[in-house]
C-alpha cells in the first residue's frame, strides 16, 4: 500500500470516513427527502462506474480513510451492488464497509451482501405502524423492510435502525422503538430532521430530539455508552439487548468533530453536506488521470470543507428562526444527489 500523508482539512479535523452515494434513484418517497414526483434523477451514463468509485476509494484509502458507507438514493437499486462491495472488500485499507438502505429490496438480499464482505447494515424504518411508515414513505413495503430487519440480524450484521423524528410521532411510538433496542441486540437511532429535503424546507415537521430523549428516559433506564468518534449519543437499554441513539443534527451540531467526506453519484466530492462547495473528480477518473491528480484534487476538496454549518451559526429556536434561516440559504436538495 502507498500510503501518504493523512487527510486534513484546514480547519485540524482529521478525515477517515467517506460515503459514497451510489445512485440518487429511489424507490420511496419519504416526505423529509424527496417530493412524491420525484426528482430530476441523472441519466445512468452521469454515474461513476464500479470501476470509477473502486479507484477512488482506494487513492482515498492511501489518505487515511478507513470507512466507507454506501448510500444514495437507494443504493440496494443499484444492479451491480454486490460486485461494487466485492471490489471495495478488496482494498486493504477499507476496514469498515457499511450500506444505509430503505431495505425495502433488503430480504433476498441478506446473504449475498453477507458473501459480498459488507460489514453492517443501517436500515431506515421511521415508523412501527405500517399506515404512518406509508404516510412518511409513500410506500407499502413496511413488512417487507420488518422482515429484512430480523433477516439481516440472524445473518449476523450488526444493525442500527435509523428513525427520523418528526411531529406526529407519539410516545407510544418512540416507546415501541426503544422496546426494539430493548429486546433485539440493534440500535435505534432517532435522527432530528435536517433542512436538506427535496420537498422543500418543512420547519412544521420539526421535533426536537430534545423532546424525544426525555420521553426515551421517563420510559427505560439507560446507561451511556462510550462515543468513539460516533455522532449519535448513544444508551445501553439496562437489561436489555441492544441500544438507542441520538442525533441533534441540526440543535446540537457535532461539526467541529466531524471527519466525513462525501462521493455523490455523479462524481463529485462534496466535503460537507450543509455547503454549496463541492469539487468534480468525474472527468479525471472517466480520463484515467494519473493517481497523483486524483489526490491533489482530493486534498483540495478537504482544505474547503467549511468549519461548519449554517444552522450551526444561528442554532435552532423558533419556527420562524427557521424560515429566515431558510430564506438566505435557498439550498434544498436530497442527501442523494
Ligand atoms: N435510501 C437510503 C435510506 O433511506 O436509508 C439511503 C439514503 S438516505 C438519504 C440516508 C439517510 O438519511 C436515511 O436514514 C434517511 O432517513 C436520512 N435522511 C434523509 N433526509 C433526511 C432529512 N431531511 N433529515 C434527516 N435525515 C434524513
Ligand atoms: Fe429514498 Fe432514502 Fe430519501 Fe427515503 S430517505 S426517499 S428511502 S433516499
Amino acid at each position: 500500500m502507498n500510503s501518504q500523508e493523512p487527510l486534513i482539512d484546514s480547519h485540524g479535523r482529521r478525515i477517515d470516513y467517506l460515503r459514497v452515494s451510489l445512485t440518487d434513484l429511489c424507490n420511496f418517497r419519504c416526505v423529509y427527502c424527496m417530493p412524491a414526483e420525484g426528482i430530476p434523477f441523472l441519466s445512468p451514463s452521469k454515474y461513476l462506474t464500479r470501476s470509477e468509485i473502486v479507484r477512488f476509494v482506494r487513492l482515498i484509502g492511501q489518505l487515511g480513510v478507513t470507512r466507507v458507507r454506501l448510500t444514495g438514493g437507494e443504493p440496494l437499486l443499484r444492479r451491480d451492488i454486490l460486485d461494487i462491495i466485492h471490489a471495495l472488500k478488496e482494498i486493504e485499507t477499507v476496514r469498515d464497509l457499511s450500506i444505509t438502505t430503505n431495505a425495502s429490496r433488503l430480504g433476498p438480499l441478506v446473504e449475498p451482501l453477507k458473501e459480498a464482505g459488507l460489514d453492517r447494515i443501517n436500515i431506515s424504518l421511521d415508523s412501527m405502524e405500517p399506515e404512518r411508515f406509508k404516510a412518511v414513505t409513500l410506500s407499502d413495503t413496511f413488512h417487507q423492510v420488518l422482515e429484512a430487519v430480523f433477516l439481516a440480524l440472524q445473518a449476523g450484521f450488526p444493525v442500527k435502525l435509523n428513525m427520523v423524528v418528526l411531529k406526529g410521532l407519539t410516545r407510544q411510538e418512540i416507546v415501541q422503538f426503544v422496546r426494539l433496542a430493548r429486546d433485539y441486540p440493534l440500535e435505534v437511532r432517532f435522527l432530528e430532521f435536517m433542512p436538506l429535503c427535496g420537498t422543500g424546507w418543512r420547519p412544521d415537521l420539526v421535533l426536537p430530539i430534545q423532546d424525544v430523549r426525555s420521553i426515551v428516559f421517563e420510559n427505560f433506564e439507560l446507561e451511556e455508552l462510550l462515543r468513539n468518534g460516533n455522532v449519535a449519543q448513544s444508551f445501553a437499554v439496562r437489561g436489555g439487548k441492544g441500544s438507542v441513539g441520538f442525533i441533534a443534527s441540526l440543535t446540537e451540531s457535532f461539526c467541529d468533530s466531524c471527519s466525513r467526506i462525501r462521493l455523490t453519484a455523479d462524481g463529485k466530492i462534496r466535503p460537507c453536506l450543509f455547503s454549496e462547495k463541492e469539487v468534480s473528480i468525474k472527468e479525471l477518473l472517466r480520463n484515467n488521470a494519473p493517481d497523483e491528480e486524483i489526490i491533489r484534487t482530493i486534498r483540495h476538496a478537504a482544505a474547503i470543507k467549511p468549519k461548519g454549518n449554517w444552522f450551526n451559526e444561528k442554532p435552532f429556536r423558533s419556527d420562524e428562526d427557521y424560515d429566515s434561516i431558510f430564506a438566505s440559504n435557498p439550498m434544498i436538495r436530497t442527501l442523494g444527489g
